[in-house]
């Protein structure tokens, strides 16, 4: 199978040096692969996602030197496949309607219950609720117990990780997705807008991803991605989360860091390999 990796960047903002390590690693690896590099825009959050990020995005990587296939896969345009696959779920009976809102969550996590005074999870107050109860506003979420159920005769779930923290073969049981994950949140409030960690995970199968590079601060969220492969008959890719790259306080960079955006570092005068060496390529 040929090596094929992706960038996945959302358009909510401007790209970041973090952005240009992810996105330059990956092509360099692929490159070295002799493989294929893609680029995935992840615009399914319509209340910030905004065309004029979007045309940022392809001009700062064509700047940095990237080159990457046509035609780019935009989210937005494929909405329909990620519900499909979600009612798909709801159909096993592994979804559920949940009109919780944060604050009643808090609430009912300060609530002792069964000896156990916080759960860092959903603590299911929706759970069992039929899908023809949903109700505009309600957001879906799997049923995490029922879940595994369907997934029984495949566990232990695994990965492969080739970063540079966490490297080899990743076991994942149903004790850990039912204490660290819970009951995930897959379809949002707005109708017909998935969670991210759905499309993504049926975009990398849609796309032939077989290496995922990304930033470590997802890890934590690939235990739930290889659960979903498995329960859409999907096959998991190897795992790469690489190093973030922080600001001199120690902080990882966001978004909304303007100060060490592309953009910001083009405009003084920065070339591409100066934006190399800023972030140790
Ligand atoms: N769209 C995600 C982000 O911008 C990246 C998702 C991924 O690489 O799996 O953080």
């Amino acid at each position: 199978m040929t090596f094929t990796t992706r960038f996945a960047p959302s358009p909510t903002g401007p790209l970041h040096l973090g952005h240009a390590y992810s996105a330059l690693l990956a092509f360099d690896m692929a490159r070295a692969a002799k493989g294929r590099f893609l680029l995935r825009i992840e615009d399914t959050d319509t209340a910030r996602a905004r065309p004029h990020w979007e045309a940022q995005i392809h001009d700062d990587l064509a700047w940095l030197g990237l080159a990457w296939e046509q035609p780019v896969l935009r989210q937005s345009d494929h909405l329909e496949t990620y519900n499909a696959n979600l009612m798909g779920l709801a159909a096993r009976g592994l979804i559920y309607p949940c009109s919780c809102r944060r604050s009643d969550i808090r609430a009912a996590l300060s609530a002792p219950q069964e000896g156990v005074a916080t759960a860092p999870v959903y603590p299911g107050t929706c759970r069992g609720r039929r899908m023809d109860s949903r109700r505009p506003g309600d957001a879906l979420r799997l049923d995490m117990a029922r879940a595994l159920q369907a997934v029984a005769q495949h566990l232990p779930l695994r990965f492969r990780e080739t970063g540079p923290r966490h490297p080899g073969l990743h076991d994942i049981t149903a004790a850990h997705l039912l204490q660290q994950t819970g009951d995930p949140v897959l379809g949002r409030k707005e109708i017909e807008t998935v969670s991210y960690v759905l499309a993504a995970v049926i975009d990398d199968a849609a796309q032939s991803v077989t290496t995922v590079i990304r930033g470590g601060d997802l890890f934590d969220t690939t235990p739930l991605q290889v659960l979903l492969q498995a329960l859409l008959d999907l096959p998991t890719p190897v795992y790469h989360h690489h190093r973030l790259i922080r600001d001199e306080t120690g902080k990882r960079l966001a978004k909304r860091d303007d100060a060490r955006a592309i953009s910001t570092f083009r405009d003084q005068g920065a070339t591409p390999a100066d934006i190399r060496a800023m972030v140790g390529l």
